[in-house]
């Protein structure tokens, strides 16, 4: 199958030190794309170091929106609906904030129990900031495949806005875009899509959903390095509605002009805060680019092969063991990571990496993830992925780690 995959061609343009390592966590952290580390010693030894203060002019001042441009690619937006900036949960602070002052009618935040944390936190700090209204977090059950149903059900007359992760981060689930967001606008509410675990990985068509804010980190499938700035997505029609709660100079209509007063861009620069990171920001454009030349359709076909294929795997060699499938089973269901289930999950997860040379995540209670990063996984690695796997369990040599958390996973 390796043999045969078209998309082959782009591992090597990763960095790959180790070829014995089955790194299963590009869903958490990308690999690093061989470009990149050019595009870092360029702005700082070029740009930084010969041009200083005359890069901002130069290359910097516009490459949040440069940037935001080629993202756009990958999700059906248009090229002046994203824009690079902050990281994704202030993107989402932001942008679940705006929403609210525009939506006064409605007094109710729809959230799901499958969604990143972070979001529900900021939420729930939210609801300080906006006092009248109310957190729902609807009772869904990604690996069932049944969430569009439930989140849909809750959606009424008084729901202002319903936000939820496309693809959910611990089962995979894929909400259905269309669907949710065709029920929010019946009944006048937004919708806010965290695309963090879909962006990348599969192809995403806000335009074609018609949906009306997104936000998405870009160091997951893009690649963009630790802690690489996020992006966010705001519909055309719908910027000149919407207000950032954080009135920064950046976001200012012509932050050179020094004027006291506050007065918003007028188009996605008004999301903004204030000086974006620029030497972690230059980084993400390596990534993105290779996505662009891959094509999300190949990319997506290829993904499907191969979380087929881990299942199939999965389904052979480790549900005899007694580990579950804690994803949805429909691959049109499931977005390009696979959790399997066992009660001593943890133990797995650091016996894998400590002991097999195999890297995936562990997301409590009992979820071992394996993401599948087209660009660059490979089916050998797949297979000796599950092989690996199933000689920590078979032969109990996870027995020997302790069941205590780190402090990260
Ligand atoms: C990874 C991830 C984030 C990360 O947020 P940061 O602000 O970059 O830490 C947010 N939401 C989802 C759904 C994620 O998967």
């Amino acid at each position: 199958m390796d043999r045969e995959d078209a998309l082959a061609c782009f591992r090597e343009r990763f960095v790959i030190d180790d070829q014995d390592l089955i790194y299963l966590d590009g869903n958490s952290l990308g690999r690093q794309p061989k470009r990149a580390a050019d595009l870092v010693s360029v702005a700082a030894e070029q740009q930084w170091a010969k041009r200083l203060v005359t890069g901002w002019p130069d290359s910097w001042y516009t490459l949040p929106q440069r940037l935001g441009a080629k993202i756009a690619g990958l999700i059906g937006a248009r090229e002046d609906e994203v824009i690079v900036a902050d990281s994704t949960s202030v993107n989402f602070f932001k942008l679940a904030h705006a929403a609210l002052m525009a939506r006064p009618g409605g007094s109710a935040i729809l959230t799901d129990r499958d969604n990143f944390p972070s979001d529900v936190y900021l939420l729930q700090g939210l609801l300080e900031v906006a006092p009248g209204h109310r957190l729902r977090i609807a009772e869904t059950e990604g690996a069932t495949g049944e969430s569009n149903q439930v989140l849909a059900g809750k959606i009424n007359a008084d729901t202002a806005l319903v936000t939820v992760s496309h693809t959910a981060f611990k089962s995979g689930f894929v909400y259905d875009m269309t669907a949710i967001t065709e029920a929010a606008h019946r009944h006048g509410a937004l919708v806010l899509w965290d695309l963090s675990h879909s962006v990348g990985a599969m192809p995403v068509d806000l335009e074609a959903a018609g949906a009306d804010m997104a936000v998405g980190c870009t160091y997951k499938y893009l690649n963009g390095g630790p802690g690489s700035p996020a992006f966010l997505y705001v519909r055309r029609e719908l910027q000149a509605q919407l207000t950032s709660p954080i009135w920064g100079w950046f976001g200012q209509r012509a932050p050179f002009d020094f004027s006291l007063e506050y007065e918003p861009a007028p188009g996605i620069r008004r999301f903004m805060a204030g000086t974006p990171p620029i030497l972690s920001m230059v980084a993400i454009e390596a990534g993105v680019d290779l996505l662009l030349e891959a094509g999300m359709e190949r990319i997506r076909a290829k993904s499907v092969c191969q979380t087929e294929y881990l299942i199939a795997l999965w389904r052979e060699f480790l549900q005899p063991l007694g580990i579950s499938l804690n994803s949805p089973t429909e691959s049109a269901k499931r977005g390009s990571h696979v959790s399997f289930g066992h009660p001593d999950g943890l133990r797995i997860d650091k016996a894998l990496i400590e002991q097999m040379n195999v890297i995936p995540d562990f997301r409590f209670p009992d979820n071992i993830r394996y993401g599948i990063a087209p660009l660059y996984t490979t089916y050998r690695e797949i297979w000796e992925g599950v092989a690996r796997l199933k000689q920590v369990v078979e032969e109990k040599l996870y027995e020997r780690y302790s069941s205590e958390k780190p402090e990260v996973t």
